[in-house]
């Protein structure tokens, strides 16, 4: 399940920088981007986040997803488009199929909350690896 493996990405690099935080006692929310066209349900993912939040620092912490809406460009006449779902990835202009997608990929930690113990350090923006 595409979610699943998601899901443990996300798990293992916020508890990979927790770590380096070095004293972070609990997780309390991520927030995730998650482009339209990035294949993933949020639904499911939330489901599967609280699965693999299980036994570890993060267990109880609350996904928030941010869904980012797909758009693109066309190379020729630079008509810019929603994409939608089902994805149109024709011109809706002109019918070129030559198209840049400028969002809707995103896959992605904004924001994270956790308590720590002394000051606290957010983590940077990190884009989660494409599956392995
Ligand atoms: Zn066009």
């Amino acid at each position: 399940m595409h979610e699943m493996s998601v899901a443990l990405a996300v798990v293992d690099q916020v508890a990979e920088a927790a770590d380096r935080a070095g004293n972070v006692t609990a997780v309390r929310s991520v927030r995730l981007q998650v482009g339209e066209l990035a294949g993933v349900v949020p639904d499911s993912l939330t489901f599967c986040f609280e699965l693999a939040c299980a036994g570890t620092l993060l267990e109880g912490a609350e996904l928030v997803t941010e869904a980012v809406p797909g758009r693109a460009q066309c190379t020729a006449c630079a008509h810019e488009w929603a994409v939608g779902m089902p994805p149109r990835l024709t011109c809706p202009v002109c019918d070129g199929t030559r198209t840049d997608l400028l969002s809707g990929r995103e896959l992605q930690i904004v924001d994270v909350r956790w308590e720590a113990d002394g000051p606290a350090h957010t983590p940077t923006r990190e884009p989660i690896p494409e599956e392995r």
